[in-house]
């Protein structure tokens, strides 16, 4: 099949949907997959593409790399997540006999975690909805907008150019709004436009309640959770000479304060909310993947998805990346101490 970049920045020709509405006008057997570890925007993407999908009467199929946090399971259809990690037997035999893949959330497929050789091997015809930078060459279609605050957005857009809102229910409506939320930090990010926001209320005004969603996803915290947030900010180190703050979280915290997945989510945050800062890192150590993984958060044009591309085996986005270190949680801070210097002017002239 001919490569086609459709990008949402760009008008789409025609032609172009007609190709994939076309594909999608038969009986299809279908696999959604989100990224590895998926957050509120990619499991919100994943259940509302699948809600519609349903819809036009294909067999649907969503596999996880892994398992989501808790603050996510209310969604409706959450439940029906395959996780990859507990069945992947069933989900090889799914993707084998998929006649589309659609990647979510993601723009290349090392982001799937154990499901990467799969997916390389697989025979089929691949879509890509995703709002990162720098997208890898391994779909057919690909919709990519880095522009976009969330992949939930684009999926709204998505239904626009395939002429079909209306068959946005209250299910598909409430998991699109979770994924816009969690993605802008609750409308606050740059990535929020004008746009963004007429999106947000079109779903409220189709059943996504806004209040509700917001009290299942952040008011849901665990004393363990909090205790270990107190962890972290006592760990926090700030070193104004960079601009920058950081915070780390051995195993053994983890452990003492009953870690779930989930509830490290945003802790990175806070070092960013300190005045004058402009750079902010969180180093969680996971020792039964023998890594460090690390969150990146920047204001301004600091660009941390090109620091954690050249640094930490990650990427992301210009204000908020991700990545990991294989070294030691000693040896990965003495690394970003040795890192610093060469970013230092960069820091230093962010205009906030
Ligand atoms: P988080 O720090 O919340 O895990 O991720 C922040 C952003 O960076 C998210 O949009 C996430 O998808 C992206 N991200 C996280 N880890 C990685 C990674 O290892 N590689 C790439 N390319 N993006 C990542
Ligand atoms: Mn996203």
């Amino acid at each position: 099949m001919k490569k086609l970049i459709l990008t949402f920045a760009s008008i789409m020709s025609e032609d172009q949907i007609q190709i994939l509405k076309q594909e999608l006008s038969t009986p299809k057997k279908i696999v959604i997959v989100p990224h590895n570890n998926p957050d509120g925007d990619a499991v919100g993407s994943v259940i509302s593409l699948h809600g519609y999908l349903c819809q036009l009467g294909h067999q649907v199929s969503m596999i996880s790399p892994n398992d989501f946090p808790s603050f996510l399971k209310w969604l409706e259809n959450s439940d029906l997540f395959i996780n990859y990690e507990k069945e992947s037997q069933r989900c090889d035999a799914l993707i084998n006999e998929a006649d589309l893949i659609f990647n979510l959330d993601h723009n290349a497929l090392h982001r799937t975690g154990a499901m990467e050789s799969i997916l390389k091997e697989a025979k089929t015809t691949f879509v890509m909805i995703d709002h990162h930078q720098q997208p890898d060459d391994f779909a057919q279609f690909i919709f990519s907008d880095s522009s976009m605050s969330s992949t939930c957005e684009m999926i709204y857009h998505f239904l626009e150019m395939m002429n079909d809102t209306d068959k946005i229910n209250s299910a598909m409506a409430t998991a699109m709004y979770t994924g816009i939320l969690t993605d802008t930090g609750s409308f606050k990010y740059r990535s929020t436009t004008s746009t963004t926001l007429r999106v947000a209320a079109n779903l409220m005004d189709k059943g996504a309640d806004g209040e509700a969603i917001n009290r299942k996803i952040y008011d849901v915290n665990t004393p363990s959770r909090m205790k270990l947030l107190g962890v972290a900010l006592r760990n926090m180190v700030i070193l104004e000479n960079y601009r920058t703050a950081y915070i780390t979280l051995s195993q053994k915290e983890l452990n003492d304060n009953n870690f779930k997945k989930g509830d490290t989510e945003g802790f990175v945050n806070y070092a960013l909310s300190l005045d004058g800062i402009v750079f902010a890192q969180i180093f969680i150590e996971n020792e039964s993947e023998a890594i460090v993984k690390t969150s990146l958060r920047s204001k301004g044009d600091f660009d941390v998805n090109q620091l954690a591309r050249d640094n930490w085996e990650g990427g992301g986005h210009k204000n908020a990346a991700g990545g990991k270190s294989d070294l030691s949680m000693t040896a990965t801070v003495k690394k970003l101490i040795s890192i610093l210097p060469a970013y230092k002017n960069e820091l230093r002239d962010v205009v906030i």
